[in-house]
C-alpha cells in the first residue's frame, strides 16, 4: 500500500540540481505480452538518454530484478544522490517517464484520488473485523470490541430468558460495532464503505449505522467472520470494479452530452480532441483504453494532429506519421497538467462509437 510517509518523502525529495528520473510502466499480464511492456519502456526511455545512468538504472531493473507479479510499477531515482524508490501497484497505471529536479509523483496522486479509499467492516454477532482497501490492495487493522459479560447462562433462567438475554447481548455488540465503524471509517480518510456478514446480522447491523454513514455505502455481500483478508479484497474488489464501470460511463455520458452542446464544453473524436488538446484546452482526456489509431506529430515541437499534414503549423518542420498516436495524446496531456481517463468495457465500446476519445474542456 501507498503509505502516506512513503509520499510524503517523495515529494519532500530535493534533487538538488541533479536529475531525478521518474518512470510509471504498466506491467499487468493479464491484458499486455511482457515483450510489448518491455517496448514499451525502451521507446519510453529512448528520448531520455539525458537521464543516463538513472535510465541504466531503471532498464537493469525491469531486465534483471522486477518479477512482474504486479499490475503497474512507479520507479524514482536520481543515481547522483544514490536514491532510488520503487512502488509496485496492485493496479494498472498509464505509461509515463519524464526528467524533472524532482520525483514526479503525479500519475500517483492522480491514481489515489482515483482509486477511493473503501472501509469494510466485517461483522457477526460477536465480532468485528475492519479493512481499508486502496489501489487494489487490503489491510486488516485489529479493533477488538468490548468484552461483554454474562454469556453464561444464569442458574435458574428459562430457556427463552436466556435466549432474550442472548439477543440483548448481540445487539449491544453489534452498537459498539457501528459505533466502531463510524469512528475507523473517519479516522482512516475512507470515502466508501462496505459492508460483509451473514444475512440477518449485516441488516440489523446497517440499521444502526448513523444516516451519513448509511450513504457511503458503496456495497454488501455475505461472508464469514473467519474469512482471510485476500478473500475479503477479492469481493471487494467487485464492488470497486462495479463501482469503477458506472463511474466510466457516467464520464462517457458527459463527454457525449456536453459535447453535443450547441456551445460544447467538451469534444468527442481525434480531430477535435488533439486541437483543444494543443490549446491546452483539455480537462479530463477520456480514452477507450483498447482503442489504438494512426495520427500524426512533430518531433521538434510535439505538436499532433489527426490529418496529414506535410509540415507543422507551429514550427514548420515535418510531420511524420506515428502508429500510437493515442498513447502521445496521453503523454501530453499528462504533461500539460490534464486528468486522463482510460474508460473500459461497456464505456469503451461507447465511446468507440463516438470516436474513441475525447475530453472535457477547461473552459
Ligand atoms: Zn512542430
Amino acid at each position: 500500500m501507498i503509505t502516506p510517509s512513503a509520499l510524503k518523502e517523495l515529494v519532500d525529495f530535493d534533487g538538488q540540481g541533479h536529475s531525478v528520473l521518474s518512470v510509471y510502466l504498466n506491467t499487468d499480464l493479464t491484458q499486455h505480452s511482457k515483450e510489448e511492456r518491455r517496448l514499451a519502456l525502451k521507446q519510453m526511455l529512448e528520448p531520455l538518454r539525458e537521464g543516463g545512468a538513472d535510465v541504466t538504472r531503471v532498464t537493469k531493473f525491469f531486465d534483471q530484478k522486477y518479477d512482474w507479479q504486479s499490475k503497474g510499477v512507479a520507479v524514482f531515482t536520481c543515481a547522483s544522490l544514490k536514491f532510488w524508490r520503487e512502488l509496485r501497484l496492485a493496479v494498472p497505471v498509464l505509461d509515463y517517464a519524464s526528467v524533472d529536479d524532482k520525483p514526479n509523483v503525479r500519475l500517483l496522486t492522480d491514481l489515489l484520488d482515483e482509486y477511493e479509499r473503501y472501509a469494510v467492516a466485517l461483522v457477526d454477532r460477536d465480532h468485528a473485523r475492519f479493512f481499508v482497501m486502496q489501489l487494489g490492495e487490503i489491510e486488516e487493522f485489529a479493533y477488538e470490541l468490548p468484552a461483554t459479560p454474562g454469556r453464561h447462562k444464569q442458574g435458574g433462567w428459562s430457556a427463552a430468558r436466556y435466549q432474550r438475554h442472548i439477543e440483548t447481548l448481540a445487539l449491544q455488540n453489534l452498537k459498539q460495532a457501528a459505533q466502531l465503524t463510524n469512528d475507523f471509517f473517519k479516522s482512516q480518510n475512507c470515502s466508501r464503505l462496505l459492508l460483509a456478514g451473514t444475512g440477518d446480522t449485516l441488516a440489523q447491523f446497517r440499521g444502526l449505522l448513523p444516516k451519513p454513514l448509511r450513504e457511503s455505502i458503496a456495497g454488501e455481500f455475505p461472508l464469514d467472520i473467519e474469512t482471510p483478508a485476500s478473500r475479503v479484497l477479492s469481493k471487494a474488489r467487485e464492488i470497486q470494479e462495479r463501482v469503477e464501470r458506472a463511474h466510466e460511463l457516467a464520464l462517457v455520458e458527459q463527454v457525449n452530452t456536453a459535447a453535443r452542446k450547441k456551445r460544447p464544453t467538451a469534444t468527442l473524436g481525434l480531430a477535435d480532441t488533439l486541437n483543444a488538446l494543443m490549446e491546452r484546452a483539455v480537462y479530463t482526456l477520456v480514452v477507450a483504453s483498447d482503442w489504438r489509431t494512426k495520427g500524426f506529430a512533430c518531433d521538434h515541437c510535439g505538436y499532433l494532429s489527426a490529418q496529414r499534414l506535410a509540415t507543422c503549423p507551429l514550427c514548420s518542420h515535418s510531420m511524420r506519421s506515428v502508429d500510437r498516436i493515442v498513447d502521445l495524446a496521453v503523454r501530453r496531456a499528462i504533461e500539460l497538467g490534464s486528468r486522463v481517463e482510460l474508460v473500459h468495457a461497456s464505456a469503451a465500446n461507447k465511446l468507440k462509437e463516438w470516436g474513441g476519445i475525447g475530453a472535457l474542456l477547461r473552459y
